[in-house]
């Protein structure tokens, strides 16, 4: 419509920005705003149209991008006390490739600190409140940037998975989320947690959207060395395809106990209906993921705690003088990361101690070896997996922050497709007692195009069309 010029980019960014003068006091999406470069932006788009030039694919989109993501000129905190006040002096490559499409970037999404939970409750900025209820967790880590988007306070958003962290707070949201395959989208500028595992990609509300967002972010970057250098497919073009004729493997590892009575209704009804869409389905294997979240719980922390060496009171953020430099470094650490970051800090540095190396980050190494080959092994036979993409919907707000190993265990399904390096999608496939429920879909590498078609299958079949209520959420 912003094209067509029947609405105008200043119009849609208004109305955002209203709805966001609306519901951020009760939900907290965004720890930075930008409405005045927002607007700007909008503005330009505006002009570009009028004048009979192109503004590009995105121009006029509000977009929230979550704050672990690099944006020049504009802080970027990563959720931490430690990057309170650190301005980047570059945009990471997607958002320069957005900026490029014309985007209306409205703010900087909350997050868990350092992109380590599944709540967002870690954030050093306060919590982020699940919009269909407001006393419960959207996810996390991107827990902002689905929050946002359910709230109606952007059109699309930009997050990060390592384990999880697009595709539970989707779920929760009730919004698709998609992790792409490692190496399709640019890593450059998005501030590391455990960087064999990191991906960013999109969170909206239906899967066109996705599509969308997914062309303009993937693609080659000569700066970040594990970009892979391949052309994008197209995305759009993969959405009608349907699944007559496909193979849909459901593994035994990822539905067993822990799942609430919604959430496997929700995930069987699903399947029937790939079966009534001419899709075959069987209940497979693949055992190595009962190991996958001991494995990731060793490999992750201990990446995390190499690249969060750097935040040490000398170059970036904060710093608390001390008598000498160690002492500095101390009270800087100390002050700066909250209390899960510091945990996983030292997981991982102990997982990587000499005498212990072997032990523990050895063995995480070959288990996530035997994952890979388990999943190599299944898209031989099917052309998806799928599971849900988390046991429960959203629990309480202080339900799990006393308690990490129930914390971790929300993200036990999507933690192997981080691993095995492959991608999935979330999708929104039902309510328990009102609250979204997703399911995810797993596909071969470099496959988006065969998810988003699976995803659009069901998208069509199932109508979700649930919003948040008001009273219990932001209606
Ligand atoms: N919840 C998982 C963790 O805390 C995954 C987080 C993520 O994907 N960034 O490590």
């Amino acid at each position: 419509m912003i094209r067509r010029r029947e609405v105008s980019a200043l119009e849609v960014f208004r109305a955002v920005r209203d709805r966001i003068e609306e519901v951020e006091r009760k939900v907290n999406s965004y720890i930075t705003l930008t409405l005045e470069a927002a607007e700007e932006a909008a503005r330009a788009a505006d002009d570009r149209l009028a004048a009979g030039e192109d503004p590009g694919v995105a121009a006029g989109i509000p977009l929230a991008v979550k704050d672990v993501l690099c944006t020049k000129g504009i802080r970027t905190t990563c959720g931490s006390r430690i990057l309170e006040n650190y301005v980047p002096v570059y945009d990471a490559t997607v958002v320069s490739r957005l900026k490029r499409a014309g985007m209306t970037m409205m703010g900087k999404a909350n997050m868990d600190e350092f992109a380590m939970g599944s709540s967002t409750e870690n954030s050093a900025f306060g919590p982020t409140r699940n919009p269909w209820d407001l006393g419960r967790v959207p996810g996390g880590s991107s827990g902002g940037s689905a929050a946002a988007v359910a709230a109606g306070e952007a059109i699309w958003a930009l997050g990060s998975d390592t384990g999880g962290s697009i595709r539970q707070p989707a779920s929760f949201c009730g919004l698709v989320g998609l992790k792409p395959t490692y190496g399709l989208v640019s890593r450059y500028g998005l501030v590391a947690f455990a960087s064999s595992l990191d991906q960013v990609g999109p969170i909206t509300r239906n899967v066109r959207d996705c599509a969308l967002l997914l062309a303009l972010i993937a693609g080659h970057d000569p700066r970040d060395s594990t970009s892979l250098n391949v052309e994008p497919s197209d995305y759009l073009a993969a959405l009608d395809g349907g699944v007559r004729g496909m193979r849909i493997g459901v593994p035994r590892e990822l539905v067993q106990e822990g799942l609430t009575p919604g959430v496997r209704k929700a995930m069987e009804r699903s399947l029937e209906i790939f079966q009534e869409l001419g899709a075959e389905v069987e209940e497979t294997t693949l055992p190595h993921l009962d190991y996958a979240l001991s494995a990731y719980y060793i490999i992750a922390p201990a990446e995390a705690s190499s690249n969060l060496a750097r935040y040490d009171g000398v170059r970036y953020g904060l710093r608390v003088e001390g008598k000498d430099m160690l002492e500095m470094y101390g009270k800087t650490r100390a002050k700066g990361f909250g209390a899960e970051v510091k945990r996983r800090i030292m997981l991982g540095t102990y997982a990587l101690s000499a005498g212990y190396y072997e032990a523990y980050y050895g063995q995480a190494q070959k288990i996530r070896t035997l994952i890979v080959e388990d999943f190599r092994r299944a898209f031989q036979r099917y052309d998806v997996l799928v599971s849900p993409t988390s046991p429960t919907p959203a629990f309480a707000l202080g339900e799990k922050v006393e308690d990490p190993l129930a914390m971790y265990l929300s993200d036990v399904c999507t933690i192997p497709v981080n691993l095995a390096g492959i991608p999935a999608i979330s999708m929104p496939c039902g309510l328990e007692d009102g609250l979204p429920v997703g399911l995810q879909i797993m596909g071969r590498v470099l496959e988006e195009t065969t998810l988003l078609r699976v995803a659009s299958a069901l998208e069509v079949a199932i109508g979700f069309r649930e919003r948040p209520k008001a009273g219990r959420g932001v209606g």
